[in-house]
């Protein structure tokens, strides 16, 4: 293969890169970029370390020593660039309304013609780094190849760690192969001579993360965290895998993806959809209390799923992903003990705090051994103690302070996480943070009717994006950031693939809501949650036997105090009506909630969940 030059600048491509559209693009990136130069990515383990050496060196990372946690690092942000910018977020489809209501939207060519002097030498003095990565099992024919142009480096070998990334993508490739062009920068060019003035070049003022539906193509400007510059993920697996869905008739959801075995060895598969920092992450590493013994919980994924109808009606799903870019703060041994031993070796940590000692540490820690550390660097390089954490109430780590680590680092790693064919999904979840008013658990009585309590579902606002925190709004199926269409085209996609289902003869999944959130007069969390979430789990296990009669209520079927096993919990039943009761007054007000959401997506709002609300209102004698 020869080398075209640009403008002096030798592309370099390796020979085995042979996809014409793949080079033409990365010429003309390169051309409007002007990067220093070009570094196609192998994904090999040598360029791993080499490029993590890079940030060591450039002091965007800090070795972490390797006798308390091999071969990782800690890279702190710009404190202006700790989270997704939904106001900064755009889905530019051809039509306003493809975009819906709950999508910041602009059109193409004018989006084209704002990014094109932004872009416009916005790498100069930087690598551009060409990261060819698969969403999905290599060469599945469920999994969509992406290319990631970015000038950071840390989003490099975040991608390694996050996809399957690396020289085998080409293979695939081919060459004509397709490949969604994603293009990143921080958005902070250097003039020449000049260096990086810190270690976590973005541009503080100025973000863009765009996507371009019809034409599959993002385009992210002046943001290194995760979900705005990790390109495959939020962006491609969802923004734009959402639209490839719709059109080809699958579902790209916020879900994680468990397996859980009974004792008698029989598996079922539950996908479940909770916003941003509501809890995906730890469900799908469940750790069952001792009075389960004999059932084990093991996870496919904890962020994304790509689900499928087959012709036997059957939904198989896979998680796109090949590793966990998780909340660090609240995890711990007790809380998470498969997530903590993940992060034993070969993680990158984001915001967290650095100790003495070389090691890292973030709140809810001290629970582990009772310690919080005398003194820490905190997550922006200041001194902390407890006492000035008592004093001003500054956190060690940020409050989404995150690792990234490969998903082989998990031991609850399911055997079929890899499979290209995926798991045939059994339940679905949806679950909201809420401190009152939804009830711990409740199923749908039917297909429509959980659609409608995914569509409706409300959660307060966390740390993962920016804005106020606690707020509660309306996040259908916990995707309202990142539904990459109009959502009442998605709710109707979603009553669709419920019809299919059952028009090939397959069974539809049961579908559930949850809220682990639900708080007491004293502001704690009442039901103790994570591990013992396995609780209400195996109820619906049990409602997918048979085997549980539940009680029917307003919002749908919930369990009966004895349904649940209490082994080894002390839960009695006034506390289980704490969390269970349906307030009807609370339910009143919920449901003009509803309405005013129902308002907003009145464009094309199925039928049928206006009549399911009517049924509700109905049943509430509101
Ligand atoms: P994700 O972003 O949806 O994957 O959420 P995570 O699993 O990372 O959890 C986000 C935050 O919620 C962390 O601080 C967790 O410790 C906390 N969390 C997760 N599950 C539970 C639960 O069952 N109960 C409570 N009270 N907190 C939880
Ligand atoms: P999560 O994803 O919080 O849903 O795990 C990361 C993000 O929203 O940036
Ligand atoms: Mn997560």
């Amino acid at each position: 293969m020869n080398s075209p030059v640009m403008q002096g600048l030798t592309l370099n491509t390796p020979a085995h890169v042979k996809n014409a559209k793949l080079i033409a693009w990365v010429a003309d990136m390169v051309a409007l970029c002007k990067p220093e130069s070009v570094y196609w990515c192998d994904g090999s383990n040598e360029e791993y370390d080499r490029l993590c050496q890079q940030l060591v060196d450039a002091g965007t990372f800090k070795k972490l020593n390797p006798a308390k946690r091999a071969n990782s690092f800690l890279a702190c942000s710009d404190p202006s660039d700790v989270a997704r910018v939904e106001d900064r977020t755009f889905i530019c489809s051809a039509k306003k309304e493809d975009a819906g209501p709950t999508n910041n939207w602009k059109d193409p060519a004018e989006m084209r013609a704002l990014l094109q002097p932004l872009f416009d030498g916005c790498m100069k003095g930087r690598t551009m780094y060409v990261v060819p990565f698969s969403m999905g099992p290599l060469g599945s024919n469920i999994a969509h190849i992406g290319v990631e142009l970015t000038d950071s480096a840390y989003v490099a070998v975040n991608q390694k760690l996050m996809t399957r990334m690396g020289r085998a993508v080409y293979d695939v490739l081919g060459v004509e192969g397709e490949f969604v062009p994603c293009l990143h920068t921080v958005g902070a060019p250097l003039a020449a001579g000049e260096k990086d003035s810190t270690a976590w070049p973005c541009n503080p003022t100025t973000k863009y993360i765009v996507h371009y539906p019809e034409t599959r193509e993002i385009w992210s400007y002046g943001s290194g965290y995760g979900g705005n510059a990790l390109l495959g993920k939020k962006c491609l697996a969802l923004r734009i895998a959402s639209n490839m869905g719709r059109e080809q008739g699958w579902l790209a959801e916020h879900m994680l993806i468990l397996g859980v075995t009974n004792p008698q060895g029989k598996k079922y598969h539950v996908a479940a959809a909770f916003p941003s920092a509501c809890g995906k992450t730890n469900f799908s590493m469940l750790v069952p209390p001792a009075a389960f013994n004999g059932w084990n919980v093991t996870t496919i994924g904890d962020d994304i799923a790509w689900i499928k109808p087959q012709a036997d009606g059957s939904l198989r799903a896979i998680n796109p992903e090949a590793g966990y870019f998780g909340v660090a703060p609240g995890t711990n041994t007790l809380t998470n003990p498969n997530c903590m031993a993940s992060l034993d070796k070969d993680v990158i940590f984001t915001n967290v705090a650095l100790t003495d000692d070389g090691d890292v540490w973030w709140e809810g820690m001290e629970k582990d051994n009772g310690n919080t550390p005398a003194h820490l660097i905190d997550w922006q390089g200041k001194d902390w103690t407890p006492a000035i954490a008592k004093e001003t109430g500054a956190k060690a780590a940020h409050p989404n302070a995150r690792f990234t680590v490969a998903a082989t680092n998990n031991p609850a790693l399911d055997s079929a996480w890899d499979d290209p064919a995926g798991v045939t999904i059994d339940a679905f979840i949806f679950g909201g943070r809420r401190s009152t008013t939804v009830p711990l658990v409740t199923e749908a009585r039917n297909w429509t009717e959980g659609v409608y309590m995914a569509a409706t579902m409300g959660s307060e606002t966390t740390a993962a994006a920016f804005g106020q925190q606690g707020v509660v709004r309306r996040d259908p199926f916990a995707m309202l950031p990142f539904c990459g269409y109009n959502m009442s085209d998605y709710f109707q996609h979603w009553l669709n693939t419920g019809a299919k289902i059952t028009a090939s003869g397959g069974k539809q999944p049961k579908i559930f809501t949850t809220n682990w959130f639900r708080k007491g007069e004293d502001g704690k969390f009442v039901w103790p949650g994570y591990g013992e979430n396995m609780r209400v789990l195996k109820w619906m296990i049990d409602r997918i036997e048979g085997q549980a009669q539940g009680v029917d209520t307003i919002f749908g079927v919930a369990p009966a105090y004895g349904e649940i096993n209490w082994t080894g919990l002390d839960f009695n039943e006034a506390q289980f009506n704490t969390v269970t009761s349906i307030d009807r007054a609370a339910w009143v007000d919920e449901l003009k909630l509803h309405s005013a959401h129902f308002e907003q997506l009145a464009y094309h709002l199925p039928q049928e969940l206006v009549s399911t609300k009517a049924a509700l209102e109905q049943r509430l004698g509101a």
